[in-house]
């Protein structure tokens, strides 16, 4: 089990993953033997599977975040139903609706159609039928599709005036107050599971990439990693760990965001928000979000395929796959390597990098494409 300090170990949590650590297994070989060059670190590359963390249907990163939400949801006094927001496509809708049945309350998912590439889709009907939305209609959420902007207050307001108790958890649940605690307990986990690895090199993760949408996965690993470090004594210096959150859309200003839901998490776990969380801890790389939210591009497609044939792994078209493809590139160009001196980190040894599997493949069928006939 994972240890944590006070005051974050007695933060009410509702479990919802399996007991264990998610697993951490070694990934892409071909990978390894194309960047493997004399004198040069050698670089392990190693996957953390959060979409195998839960034994819940289209498993990914956002179970992890509702594990420290559904406490807060049950002690609501009468409370009827979970409220969410999202893309048509939401990897986070049908968590939430999971959780919802499960939980015994009703689920309302606002989705907007005009989030996550139907416009760019090949085959509208499919991406407007299929998918998460077909498991979503499967657990029973009253699905209400918009377009652009809806009045989420009058939402809650309708739902009340029949007599309903709604609870509302924003996009992602990233901007609720309790949104990052999941994944800061995260970086506990991965704490002890690389002792149990025996990693080389420095012995731990000196990079970690994942997707950044709308930002508490990322900002919970920031605030955890920070606690970490702080309650850890002494030990030798190491180079600084570097977490990086590659986007999955073009936004403004998203550092700030993460910023500020890494403070907010930092405040429940025992940092002072100010002085130990700051805009450099936040490390975002823009590169590998194509053409936009939840759009198939090209350079997204092949990185899928590659992964998929090299590894027998399946990412996701909207997150952890345009993560992955930005990660590989990043090894691949040999930017990984000089990054990795401007931290101090010595020429030869190993690199030790994790990539985070954060689920999500259930979207897969909404961007089927039909194949051509011989
Ligand atoms: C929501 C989601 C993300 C992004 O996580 P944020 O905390 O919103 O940044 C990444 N991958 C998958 C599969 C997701 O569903």
């Amino acid at each position: 089990m994972v240890q944590l300090p006070e005051p974050f170990a007695s933060i009410p949590i509702y479990q919802i993953r399996y007991p264990r650590p998610s697993p951490i297994h070694e990934f892409g070989t071909n990978l390894k033997a194309a960047t493997r060059v004399p004198n040069h670190p050698e670089l392990r590359v190693w996957m953390k599977r959060d979409d195998q963390a839960a034994p819940m249907v289209c498993c990914g990163n956002k179970y992890r975040k509702l594990e420290y939400i559904i406490p807060d949801i049950l002690s609501t006094p009468g409370v009827t139903t979970i409220v969410t927001e999202g893309g048509l496509q939401s990897n986070h809708a049908v968590q939430v609706a999971a959780v919802s049945a499960k939980l015994g309350l009703e689920c309302v998912l606002l989705l907007d159609e005009q989030a996550g590439g139907l416009d760019a889709s090949e085959n509208p009907e499919i991406f407007r039928s299929t998918g998460n939305i077909q498991i979503c209609q499967l657990l029973g959420a009253d699905i209400r599709v918009f377009s652009g902007s809806y009045d989420k207050d009058s939402v809650l307001a309708e739902l009340r005036s029949t007599g309903k108790v709604p609870y509302w958890i924003p996009m992602g649940a990233s901007m609720h107050p309790l949104g990052g605690l999941g994944y800061a307990r995260c970086a506990f986990e991965i704490a002890t599971q690389e002792e149990e690895l025996r990693l080389e090199g420095t012995g731990r993760f000196d990079y970690i990439f994942l997707p950044c949408g709308s930002g508490s996965t990322l900002a919970g690993l920031i605030a955890g990693f920070r606690l970490l470090e702080k309650s850890s004594t002494g030990g030798k210096r190491l180079p600084p760990r570097q977490i990086v959150g590659l986007t999955v859309s073009p936004k403004e200003e998203q550092e700030k965001t993460v910023l500020e839901i890494a403070r907010t998490t930092g405040g429940h776990i025992g940092l002072d928000p100010q002085s130990d969380l700051n805009l450099s801890d936040v490390r975002l790389d823009h590169r590998s979000h194509g053409t936009g939210y939840g759009i198939l591009d090209t350079d997204t497609e092949r990185s899928l395929r590659e992964i998929a044939i090299q590894n027998g792994v399946l990412m996701d078209p909207v997150y952890s796959g345009k993560a992955a493809g930005g990660m590989i590139s990043f090894l691949r160009s040999g930017e990984l390597e000089a990054d990795a001196r401007k931290w101090g980190h010595a020429g030869a040894g190993s690199l030790n990098i994790l990539v985070l599997h954060t689920g999500g493949q259930t979207v897969y069928s909404a961007y089927a494409t039909t194949p051509t006939t011989a």
